[in-house]
């Protein structure tokens, strides 16, 4: 089957892998032209495409989220990646948090970045004509849960603040 291409270096289906997905059987197919699929394009061209030009080849660990498949991950009922407009991303050769700083500096008119425990960078936009509010957080576990602190920091630095 032909691969639909998003961007230069980002296709459709490196936005709806998911393991999960394929054990409950839920359906991860994406029309061409529907709301999800233009705002995966728009999340690809936007944000995407520049941090792969400035960073390198980038793995997206979880891109779009069916309703049914952001509830078996637990993930939050609002989460943009229920309509195609978020992605957890890694870059080879570059921690998450110089992947988040790289976005804080970027220019790019991102709604949400979020360096989350270390491990991985949530990127999020808005739909065309929507005001992104270019929000920088990093999510940290503690002893009472995960925080979420305004700014981007390392795990030493948002664990001694939340604590
Ligand atoms: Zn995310």
């Amino acid at each position: 089957m032909k691969r639909l291409q998003l961007s230069p270096n980002f296709y459709l289906d490196e936005f709806t892998r998911s393991q999960t997905a394929a054990r409950h059987d839920i359906d991860m197919s994406v029309t061409p032209g529907s709301e999800v699929y233009r705002n995966l394009k728009l999340l690809a061209e936007l944000a995407l495409q520049p941090a792969r030009e400035a960073l390198g080849p980038i793995f997206i660990s979880s891109g779009y989220r069916p309703l049914l498949l952001n509830q078996k991950i637990g993930g939050s009922a609002t989460s943009a990646h229920v309509h195609g407009l978020a992605a957890d991303i890694a870059v080879s050769g570059h921690s998450p948090l110089l992947v988040a700083r790289w976005f804080e500096n970027s220019g790019i008119a991102f709604d949400q970045v979020i360096h989350e425990f270390g491990q991985w960078v949530h990127v999020g936009i808005v739909p065309e004509g929507r005001v992104p509010r270019q929000q920088l957080l990093t999510a940290v576990k503690t002893a009472k849960g995960t925080a979420y602190l305004y700014g981007i920091h390392s795990m030493p630095e948002a664990l001694r603040r939340a604590g």
